[in-house]
């Protein structure tokens, strides 16, 4: 097994690969800015190596400030985490040209995975259902007229190097067309240095439905069920649950394996998640990640799997333990993203935590980096914790969620936790009866 392992993040998730190295006896190197010298991931790491300022891009983006840590410190391998370095091949290629192992996918998967067009043209060609659109790029206006005829309004114009939301334009009807798509092109450019544009139908009332999925890079594959991350605001997850309270398990047995045989004929290595909207009893793909998922507990709770332990043994070859037929989900998990924002414009909140008081109990898990007298720093992101409950049926998991949020106190910045506490008093919410839109409707409500 590997003796040292660099995990080139921060926060809640460097925390979470280091207590699953601990428990395999493998040595742990933490890295880490100057805005984080008194971050938890240090203090738990057994070394730690100072990659640069507080900027992201001078330190946690910095491939050659985290190659000279491995190389300092005798690392044989960097768990990415998710964000950051995660998705990026050109890192993922810098480090195997040094001999380090990558534990992630192959350079070549990162990279067609990473381009959501080509994506879409690989999942295909494995019959992986899409949502209907452009065959690949849309070069110009007049040909963004004519696809949108074809496939009728309304549409989404999507960047092929997109993430995270950014860049993405629904445009109502042609009058739209020309304005939206000259915008979403600059924001694409500006964003991510490349302007490339495609289209889908925009799907009005799907579902976020994604598929944990495993592979042993030979052609041996798993899929570990679904995640619906429908709960979002501007695209982005809020709250995630599984299994899907809208969605019949005997289609999510259907599309796991459209998925687990997808991966296993890639010869995709660790772990991914092949992302789907679901609406009218079909799945539409739309990308897929090829990292852990910020939301991979609820996973590892309802299958009792520990899916870092899994990525870890992958990445040094032992091959992979899972096998379908063992793969037996029991009860019901849901997680809440504690995010130090203020509402109602979910700004960002940083500061001191002045108290922070973790729940427990059965079926708690807490993964945060946060601990009182902890700053936490204006320059990242702004998740400070996962909770994350567990329990046989889902309306005892909303009982003990709700008990649980109770129960965590965190004074000192904003945070997102009565917003956890209101939505779990929303009927839909209770019935488990919401879509993509479902939460951005309801603030608006709030707000009036
Ligand atoms: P990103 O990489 O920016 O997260 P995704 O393609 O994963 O982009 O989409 C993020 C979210 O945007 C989805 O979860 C969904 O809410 C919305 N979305 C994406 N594609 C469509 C579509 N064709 N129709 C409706 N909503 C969409």
């Amino acid at each position: 097994m590997f003796k040292k392992i660099l995990i080139a993040n921060r926060g809640e998730i460097a925390l979470r690969v280091i207590r699953t190295c601990k428990e395999m006896g493998i040595k742990t190197v933490a890295v880490y800015s100057q805005a984080d010298v008194d971050a938890m991931h240090v203090r738990m790491a057994d070394e730690s190596v100072c990659i640069g300022p507080a900027d992201s891009t001078k330190s946690y983006l910095s491939i050659p400030s985290i190659i000279s840590a491995c190389e300092i410190t005798g690392s044989e391998a960097v768990h990415p985490g998710y964000g950051f370095l995660s998705e990026n091949a050109n890192f993922a290629e810098i480090l195997r040209d040094h001999g380090i192992k990558f534990i992630g996918p192959s350079v070549n998967h990162i990279s067609t995975m990473g381009d959501k067009i080509n994506a879409k043209v690989q999942m295909e060609t494995f019959n992986v259902p899409c949502v209907p659109g452009s065959d690949g790029e849309v070069k110009n206006v007049n040909e963004a007229l004519m696809i949108a005829k074809k496939i009728g309004y309304p549409v989404l114009l999507k960047a092929a190097s997109g993430g995270g939301g950014i860049g993405m334009k629904i445009v109502p009807s042609d009058v739209q067309l020309e304005t939206l798509f000259l915008q979403a092109k600059s924001e694409a450019k500006k964003s991510f240095d490349d302007d490339t544009i495609y289209m889908e139908k925009y799907l009005e009332k799907p579902r976020h439905i994604e598929i944990q999925v495993f592979g042993d890079g030979n052609g041996k594959a798993v899929h570990l069920g679904e995640r619906d991350c429908s709960l979002q605001r501007r695209h982005q997850k809020v709250l995630e649950e599984t299994p899907s309270p809208g969605v019949d398990p005997e289609e999510i047995r259907k599309i796991g394996s459209v998925c687990s045989n997808a991966i296993g004929k890639m010869k995709y290595e660790g772990a991914g998640t092949i992302e789907f909207l679901y609406e009218n009893k079909e799945f539409f793909f739309i990308e897929m990640n090829t990292r852990l998922q910020v939301e991979h507990p609820i996973t590892e709770a309802i299958y009792g799997v520990d899916l870092v332990r899994e990525q870890i043994n992958i990445a040094f070859g032992m091959g992979m333990s899972l096998s379908q037929n063992n793969l037996n989900p029991k009860g019901h998990a849901i997680e809440c993203r504690i995010n130090a924002e203020r509402l109602p414009a979910f700004s960002p909140s940083p500061g001191n935590i002045k108290e922070f008081h973790s729940p427990g109990g059965i079926g708690i898990r807490m993964d945060s980096a946060i601990y009182n007298g902890f700053m936490v720093p204006p320059h990242y992101d702004s998740l400070i914790g996962k909770l994350i409950v567990h329990a046989d049926s889902r309306s005892m998991a909303l009982s003990r969620l709700s008990r649980a949020l109770d129960e965590l106190i965190i004074d000192g910045v904003d945070t997102t936790v009565d917003l956890f506490k209101r939505i779990l008093e929303e009927e839909d919410f209770i019935c488990g009866d919401y879509n993509i839109h479902w939460l951005e409707n309801w603030l608006a409500d709030q707000v009036q």
